[in-house]
């Protein structure tokens, strides 16, 4: 697993720092953000550094049909009946964490998109 040291998310996979995760398995880890955009904004990673999407190749097509097919599993953990997958891509795109993830946003209405 690549660990890139000044990554926020890679230390948080390497326990370096602490978050309220609520899935993990040997690909993913997901958890709650530190600054919830809805009543249930969970974080959903890969535990290997990929920048965004943009960062992806052919080589991760396994891992990110683990990662989509998960993150209704989480959902459903959480309760959640319906809910919204966002991912940032660069800093145009408003990533503010360059570590792939995708937000879960749910536990209540949603405005429209
Ligand atoms: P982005 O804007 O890159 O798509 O989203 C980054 C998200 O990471 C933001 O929603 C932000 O609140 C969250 N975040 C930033 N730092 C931390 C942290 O240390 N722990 C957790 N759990 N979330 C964080």
């Amino acid at each position: 697993m690549t660990d890139h040291a000044d990554c926020l998310f890679c230390k948080l996979v390497a326990g370096d720092i602490p978050a309220n995760v609520v899935y993990e398995d040997d690909q993913l880890l997901a958890f709650h953000d530190i600054a919830p955009k809805a009543d249930t904004h969970l974080l959903v990673i890969p535990k290997r550094h990929i920048v965004n999407l943009n960062d992806l190749s052919a080589s991760d097509a396994e891992l990110m049909s683990h990662l989509m097919l998960t993150i209704p599993t989480i959902a459903r953990q959480q309760q959640l009946t319906g809910f919204r997958t966002i991912t940032n891509t660069g800093a145009e795109g408003g990533q503010e964490v360059f570590h792939m993830h995708f937000h879960i946003l749910g536990g209540a209405q949603l405005p429209g998109f």
